[in-house]
């Protein structure tokens, strides 16, 4: 493990001398916020620095260097696995700031971005134009740009255009030692050398301090259509992807959520839920506004077919929203509403989402905790918010998780579908990957960051500097 340095007042001021006091975050309440993320964890930074300028980072990571402290970029915090947590103190380095749409080039359709600007404020701006940025995680409204690249977030729609990683075509990073680089292009395609931008994204602000994004957009789809379809039970409805799915169907979104789920936001649904398995998939299309009807239509009969009990058509953008609403309220809900709260999001091949269901009950039952269900079912991609009414038998519940994901994992699935390591999975990593990947990606950490002052801590555990 690195041994770092305390910020004492001499760094302090010496921080405050090269970037300028306005940048340092003082007032109390506002500190509060930077503890925290949408995960469970908490620590305390030591000072929070708000940059408005790339030089003023390039400043704090040579000091960072000079004086061995670390620093933790921060987007909008929230991140679900602890990533922008100062675990080992030090400075967090939040991004908000930054929050420039420098450019939205509608004869190239490319868009220029600072880290800091929400990833709803960019989507809104672009639609303006006709153009559409396509990755929609459900944190959308608050999240960052800069760190959903750092997570490679994805959403709802990732079934059909992919996750950020396919929008972004280049990166302005800060890198730890201080010196800034420029990856990959403004044009659509690009393969000089190796691939970094891409080693950037999803390195979960450990390899680099994002400043700058060249983003790919697409035309916006003329017309959107949608449905609920209500099944007696999730192994049906999970079914029911399949079916859709293997038909020559791409949903621009399928998202499915359990009984335990629908019955947190009961007075929300525009149905009574049929029995206590039930379960809701929530599909939409986009494209042309004739075949987006055809194909909606198709969809739905398809689900009839599987066993849907009742098909709600969302033809208007009102329906739709209030079923995106519904959607999100859940996550909100699973969290006020328990003690103990561990979102995992695992991912499995498409058909094998039904038979993870259907050993979820056993792994309740055998560890004592309550699942709820929900998730981005064309990506296989299964929330699994793991509660508990009390925290007193935390190792028992650890146990379960380990024994879930290692059950995911013989279904040749993953450990995290989009949330990332953090801290939060960062003792589940050698479950997933072998020793010499491991060792492989420790040496390019060790590359980037020799004295391991970018997010220390994070991802791998014992990682010592070279
Ligand atoms: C209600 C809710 C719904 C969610 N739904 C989804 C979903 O559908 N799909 C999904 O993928 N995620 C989802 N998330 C998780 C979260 O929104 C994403 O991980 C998001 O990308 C985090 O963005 P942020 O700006 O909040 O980053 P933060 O939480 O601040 O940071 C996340 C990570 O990125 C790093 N980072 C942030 N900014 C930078 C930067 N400029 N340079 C380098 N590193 C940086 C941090 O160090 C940290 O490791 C959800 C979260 C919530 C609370």
């Amino acid at each position: 493990m690195a041994q770092y340095q305390p910020i004492t007042e001499p760094i302090r001021r010496k921080i405050e001398h090269e970037l300028g006091s306005e940048c340092i975050v003082t007032d109390l309440k506002a500190l509060e916020i930077y503890n925290r993320d949408a995960s469970e964890l908490v620590h305390s930074p030591e000072l929070v620095i708000r940059p408005q300028t790339v030089d003023q980072i390039q400043q704090l990571l040579r000091l960072a260097n000079e004086h061995r402290f670390p620093v933790t970029p921060r987007g909008a915090g929230t991140g679900l696995a602890g990533g922008c947590l100062p675990l080992l103190g030090g400075v967090v380095l939040s991004l908000e700031a930054m929050n420039r749409i420098r450019c939205i080039d509608s004869q190239n359709l490319v868009a220029d971005v600072e880290p800091g600007v929400i990833t709803k404020t960019l989507r809104d701006a672009v639609r303006e134009k006709g153009l559409f940025y396509p990755p929609d995680p459900a944190g959308l409204d608050k999240s960052t740009i800069g760190g959903n690249a750092a997570t490679n977030a994805g959403g709802p729609a990732c079934v059909k255009y992919g996750t950020t990683k396919d929008y972004v075509l280049g990166l302005q990073a800060v890198l730890p030692d201080g010196s800034l680089i420029h990856t990959g292009t403004k044009t659509r395609k690009g393969v000089v050398g190796y691939d970094l931008t891409h080693l950037l994204i999803g390195s979960e602000g450990t390899l680099g301090v994002i400043t700058g994004l060249t983003l790919k957009l697409i035309p916006h789809p003329r017309a959107v259509s949608g449905l609920a379809a209500v099944f007696e039970d999730l192994q049906t409805a999970t079914h029911a992807v399949t079916a859709v799915m293997s038909r020559g169907h791409l949903p621009s979104a399928i998202e499915f959520m359990d009984c335990r789920c629908l019955t947190l936001v009961g007075e929300l649904l525009p149905f009574s839920i049929p029995g206590q398995n039930a379960a809701l998939l929530i599909v939409e299309t986009d494209g042309a506004p004739d075949s987006i009807r055809a194909e909606i239509e198709a969809i739905g009969r398809i689900c009839r077919e599987v066993g849907a009990s009742r098909i709600l058509p969302a033809p208007q953008a009102e329906d739709r929203d209030a079923l995106w609403h519904v959607r999100r309220q859940i996550s909100l809900r699973i969290h006020d509403t328990s003690v103990l709260y561990i979102p995992e999001d695992v991912a499995v091949p498409l058909n094998r989402i039904a038979e993870l269901v259907e050993a979820l009950p056993e792994f309740e039952a055998r560890y004592n905790f309550k699942i709820y269900t929900f998730g981005h079912a064309g990506d296989g991609n299964i929330h699994l918010n793991i509660t508990a009414t009390s925290r007193n038998d935390l190792d028992l519940v650890e146990a379960g998780v380990r024994a879930i994901l290692a059950r995911v994992l013989q279904m040749e699935g993953t450990i995290s579908g989009e949330h990332g390591v953090g801290e939060a999975k960062m003792r589940f990593l050698p479950m997933e990957l072998s020793p010499q990947s491991v060792r492989l990606q420790q040496s390019i950490k060790r590359l980037f960051d020799p004295n391991l002052i970018l997010n220390p801590g994070k991802i791998f555990p014992d990682l010592t500097p070279d």
